[in-house]
């Protein structure tokens, strides 16, 4: 299994975030589930890709030629692809991965787990979408959701395809069982 993995460019300001990517990132290598990640070696990004590569595990970064300096390129990964824009590299995650998995993050993280999200409620891809919610971090995301489907604005059973947990056993059974629901079209 790939997993495409989503997550700061910054590392937090609480030490619980960093060492439980750390624990996150040696889960991936112990279990055989190679890592797609934005290609940086900063932030959580690079505390990710570092455990996983320190543990065994097969890493493949994807960065825009732009970012290379600004989120400056892992250079010590299993493959680097460097691409064009931030359209190529999110299509690029996407193709290559089995499954999306948000850790703590900002706006940029946000984004592309979104994206992969709105793509799952259209089909145009069958694949998870999780969260995984160190510290409860994505808590009030998840609240926003639901005020958004009881609201009328998003059908309950898109929220519920959102993975949510912050336990690797359960992400990983649950990624393993998951069945899309019917799409919105
Ligand atoms: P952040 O969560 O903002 O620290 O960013 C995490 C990752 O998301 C970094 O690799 C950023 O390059 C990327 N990113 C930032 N802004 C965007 C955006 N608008 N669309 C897609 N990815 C982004």
């Amino acid at each position: 299994m790939t997993i495409a993995v989503y997550c700061g460019s910054s590392a937090g300001n609480n030490s619980e975030y960093e060492q439980r990517t750390k624990d996150f990132g040696k889960f991936l290598a112990l279990n055989n589930i190679n890592v797609v990640y934005g290609g940086g070696r900063v932030g959580l990004m690079g505390v990710l890709a570092d455990t996983v590569i320190e543990h065994g595990g097969k890493v493949c970064g994807v960065i825009p030629e732009k970012l290379k300096e600004k989120e400056l390129e892992h250079t010590g990964i299993t493959e680097l692809r460097v691409v064009a824009d931030m359209h190529e590299r999110k299509a690029t995650m996407a193709e290559l991965s089995d499954a999306f998995v948000a850790l703590p993050g900002g706006a940029g993280t946000l984004e592309e787990i979104f994206e992969v999200w709105t793509w799952a409620q259209l089909g145009f891809h069958n694949k998870p979408c999780a969260l995984f919610n160190i510290n409860g971090f994505y808590d009030k995301l998840i609240d926003m959701l639901e005020t958004m489907s009881l609201e009328g604005f998003l059908k309950k059973e898109y929220v519920d395809m959102i993975i949510n947990t912050d336990c690797e056993d359960k992400l990983l059974e649950t990624l393993q069982k998951y069945q899309a629901p019917k799409h919105k079209w």
